[in-house]
């Protein structure tokens, strides 16, 4: 589907996204600087996808009208948001290229799925993920303390819905475990054992329908309290040896799932006695991700632009990172003051700063932990762009 071309019925060349939220702006950017129209099926009147789109349908994910109406406009169709029904995509694949597709979103979806996967393909990525228990009844939860004791202690996720660590308890002893079991709804859930960890770092890939890879250098992520704060993109950001291996565990991951679209894989370091650590997948976002957002600024192509190219079945060239970058995330915590009161943050002395890349979702109502925009710091090498990270994140802070 090339940009700009127009259809037999006398369409503009459209891409489609299910989702209206701040990777779907960010994708609609890239789709439109390519010259594509775009469509966004969201319910939300107001979303920062749907801001920006050609075409905005408001209605459910799920709504049988709005997807229709979406295939009629759209060549081809993406998702940004995770949560989006599995089935809504696998209806549009009946008319129309969905990448990525509703089964492998599903499996996404699904933290149980999700590491029998990472398992089925360990001897090809070279990694595991950390041990763990199904545990969807109350016998599993109680038979942990005796037969899987080494799980303690832990962290007990939601098998479905979880994300910047919402869904998610840290569990002690057994009885912590019961309790925090009845506190997540007795849903289906998988405990984890709470591993050393000592880094963590994420690999966007890309995939086309021709089996095509390319992959971005692995980025070192700073979470603080369950969400990313911070992403190190540059040369050095982690042990070379490390950054290859999960590179490659990344790009086997993908391609043994048969996937087609960005995937971002996340990987633990974990301190195992060895000098750089050992390395374990965590999950897999089955889109662009919050870690790659300073592909933007410094690649010479973005995660959204291979979002584009991968599912309209453009080329899909090796992207090169031609700047050092600090990513700083802007969570609505910083519209507030030490008292609480709304305040505007000091744009002025921020982008004053040299190589700061301001990203803003559109989104009119600030709320602490909400995802506002980010900050893009890049320069020639990383002790300018750690200088000036400090620098804005003393400002903004
Ligand atoms: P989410 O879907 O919310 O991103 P994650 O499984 O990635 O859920 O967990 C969020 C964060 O919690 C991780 O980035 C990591 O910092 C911490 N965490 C998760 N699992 C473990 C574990 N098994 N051991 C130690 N820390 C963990
Ligand atoms: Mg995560």
């Amino acid at each position: 589907i090339y940009p700009g071309s127009v259809n037999a019925a006398g369409q503009q060349a459209t891409l489609g996204v299910l989702g209206g939220g701040q990777l779907g702006r960010m994708f609609v950017h890239a789709a439109q600087r390519l010259g594509y129209f775009t469509a966004v099926l969201e319910p939300d009147a107001q979303s920062p996808a749907g801001l920006v789109s050609h075409h905005h349908i408001q209605t459910g994910y799920d709504d049988p009208a709005g997807l229709a109406q979406l295939a009629q406009l759209c060549q081809a169709i993406t998702t940004e948001f995770e949560n989006v029904p599995a089935q809504a995509l696998q209806t549009l694949a009946q008319t129309r290229p969905v990448a990525p597709g509703g089964a492998v979103v599903g499996i996404a979806q699904n933290r149980i799925e999700e590491k029998a996967h990472f398992a089925a393909c360990a001897d090809v990525s070279g990694v595991t993920c950390a041990p763990y228990a199904v545990l969807e009844t109350p016998a599993q939860v109680r038979a942990v303390q005796d037969e899987r004791a080494e799980l303690l202690p832990g962290i007990l996720k939601t098998a479905r819905l979880g994300y910047d660590g919402k869904g998610q308890v840290r569990v002690r002893t057994a009885a912590d475990l019961a309790a925090a079991w009845a506190e997540l709804g007795g849903v289906a859930c998988v405990l984890e054992k709470m591993l050393p960890l000592t880094a963590e770092c994420s690999v966007l890939v890309a995939r086309g329908w021709d089996g095509q890879v390319v992959s971005f250098a692995p980025q070192r992520n700073v979470h603080v309290n369950g969400i990313l704060a911070v992403t190190h993109a540059y040369e050095g950001n982690m042990p070379p040896a490390l950054a290859t291996r999960a590179r490659e565990a990344a790009v086997a991951i993908a391609q043994h799932l048969g996937y087609v679209g960005v995937l971002c894989v996340e990987f633990f370091v974990v301190d195992d006695g060895t000098e750089h650590g050992g390395l374990v997948v965590n999950e897999m976002a089955p889109r662009p991700h919050n870690s790659g957002h300073y592909t933007i600024d410094a690649c010479d192509a973005s995660q959204f632009d291979l979002q584009v190219h991968a599912m309209a079945g453009l080329p899909l060239p090796q992207p090169r990172q031609h700047s050092a970058a600090i990513m700083l995330n802007l969570l609505g915590d910083v519209w507030f003051d030490a008292s609480g009161q709304l305040r505007e943050p000091d744009w002025h002395s921020v982008l004053s700063l040299p190589g700061t890349h301001l990203h803003l979702y559109g989104k009119v109502q600030a709320r602490a932990g909400r995802k506002m925009g980010h900050l893009t710091i890049t320069g020639p090498d990383v002790v300018r762009v750690k200088a000036v990270a400090h620098r804005a994140a003393d400002l903004l802070g």
